[in-house]
């Protein structure tokens, strides 16, 4: 065992020898406190924190604020409000062969947690998990993605400074130090990232059999059908596609349009585009891709896409790590741009004629995170969404149903486990705890020997609930 390996079992060893603890010491004022702490640390670190993300991705400024900085404190916030309804048991109602007790739900600790965090919002990501499972009563590891360096020694760094070791830690690292931790037999786990490496935290996971929230990616589809209004159509894409350079787990991956409306489309994208990021690669309103590597895979793939006959409508350059916007069209299933998850400012059209075709396409991959629709067509609206799944629908809108944390945010088999955000999120780091109380239980009577006088009984249970 190396000293780091040592130093993290160590860790790990007092986080859940202070289980038991936890599970009356850290009520809710102390957990509201905890929350208040890791608010007042992301708002004190504001700069830095924007400075990191410039660093690591060539952030705005804007999405920098929009994306990490709001949305972690927005759900800090959130669990604060909401922490006392949450925590409290809830009854339930008594079923017939319960008569005579009283039975409710109390939501407990799951213990010692291991969240591990993409690069794509480094901050959010480790943190905003981070707020629930505070919320939910729990001490947590935290490892960062090693792609987004900056951001990883700002969150070690403030989250020292600001809780003991034994309930919050953070532990960088690349894949080596993932699986190291992997190894430690966690009370939860919450892995956000891609569905290749969420395969393999849950293996991980089945050797402890230590629950898990997998938050995992996909390809996530946006239908423009014949009555969108395109302008809407066109405002929603090009900001859900390209905020972060579309390197969000819901940004819109491909899209379907209906052929009568395919050219006022593509028209409306480019204005929007040529507004919103004019210059292409140069422009100051777009994010970076993340690393050298990803760059290389985003251009393989539309080199690709050309190579087996797909053709570019718009291109926005390409510089290094600096990609503009690009639309493509002409896509065939044998490219990789229709089998990868893009994660990038690429957007494949596809048009299409009966939205039949589409809803067999969609339904015949893995289920997305997300699904957007744009449709002034309330039948076609409902019928597009009864017929397929995924995390979430998006009606006329892309995004920002992921700040909407009223609703649960997760994925569906392929696409995730579990849920995030809010309430949910509270729920993904509890355990629910059946407690059942005998008042005046009649059961008894019904107990052997079996008499007949018992067997009378059973026979008259059995008609009466049977
Ligand atoms: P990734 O799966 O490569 O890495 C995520 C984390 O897992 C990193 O911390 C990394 O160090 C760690 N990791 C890598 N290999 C590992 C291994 N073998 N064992 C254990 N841990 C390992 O994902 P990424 O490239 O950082 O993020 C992009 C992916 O994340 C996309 O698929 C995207 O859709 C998804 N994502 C999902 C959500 C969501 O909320 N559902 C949010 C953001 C990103």
């Amino acid at each position: 065992m190396t000293s780091a390996q040592s130093a993290t079992a160590t860790i790990f060893a007092r986080m859940k020898a202070g289980n038991d603890a936890r599970r009356t010491s850290f009520g809710l004022a102390e957990r509201r406190a905890a929350l208040d702490r890791l608010a007042d640390m992301v708002r004190r670190n504001e700069t830095a924190i924007i400075a990191a993300l410039r660093a690591d991705l060539g952030r705005p400024e804007a999405e920098a604020v929009l994306m990490d900085y709001l949305n972690t404190l927005q759900e800090i916030r959130h669990a604060r409000s909401h922490l006392h309804r949450w925590m409290k048991p809830r009854r339930v109602w008594p079923t017939l062969a319960t008569l005579g007790a009283s039975g409710r739900i109390e939501v407990q600790p799951r213990g010692t947690c291991l969240i591990i965090a993409p690069w794509n919002l480094p901050f959010h990501l480790a943190l905003g998990p981070l707020a629930s499972c505070l919320a939910a009563g729990n001490a947590a590891i935290v490892k960062p993605s090693e792609l987004t360096p900056a951001s990883s020694a700002l969150i070690a760094r403030m989250i020292a400074e600001t809780f003991p070791p034994d309930l919050v830690a953070v532990v960088e690292g690349d894949k080596v130090v993932a699986e190291e931790l992997l190894a430690l037999p966690f009370d939860h786990i919450f892995f956000t990232g891609s569905p290749a490496v969420g395969r393999i935290v849950m293996a991980a996971a089945a050797r402890t059999l230590a629950s898990v929230t997998l938050e995992l990616g996909g390809k996530s589809p946006v239908i423009v059908g014949p009555d969108a209004d395109l302008k809407q159509a066109a405002d929603w894409i090009t900001f859900g596609k390209f905020l972060n350079a579309g390197q969000n787990c819901i940004s819109p991956d491909h899209l379907y349009v209906h052929v009568s409306v395919k050219e006022g489309l593509v028209a409306a994208l480019r204005n929007r585009i040529a507004r919103a990021y004019g210059n292409g690669e140069a422009s100051p309103h777009l994010t970076r891709i993340v690393s050298p590597g990803h760059a290389a895979r985003l251009a393989a793939l539309i080199a690709d896409g050309l190579d087996k006959g797909a053709r570019v409508l718009l291109s926005g350059g390409q510089d290094g790590q600096a990609v503009g916007p690009q639309l493509m069209e002409g896509i065939t299933p044998d490219m990789r741009l229709a089998q990868e998850e893009i994660f990038g400012p690429i957007l494949p059209i596809h048009s299409f004629d009966s939205i039949d075709s589409v809803i067999d396409a969609i339904n015949a991959r893995e289920k997305p995170l997300a699904l957007y629709v744009f449709d002034r067509d309330a039948a076609r609206i409902a019928e597009i969404t009864r017929r397929t799944t995924s995390g979430a629908v998006g009606v006329n809108l892309t995004l920002v149903h992921y700040s909407q944390l009223n609703l649960p945010f997760g994925g569906v088999n392929g696409s995730g486990i579990g849920a995030a955000h809010g309430h949910a999120g509270f729920l993904a780091f509890s355990h629910e705890r059946a407690v059942l109380r005998n008042r005046f239980l009649l059961l008894p009577i019904l107990f052997p020997p079996y008499t007949p006088r018992v067997l009378r009984l059973i026979g008259l249970v059995k008609r009466f609930l049977g």
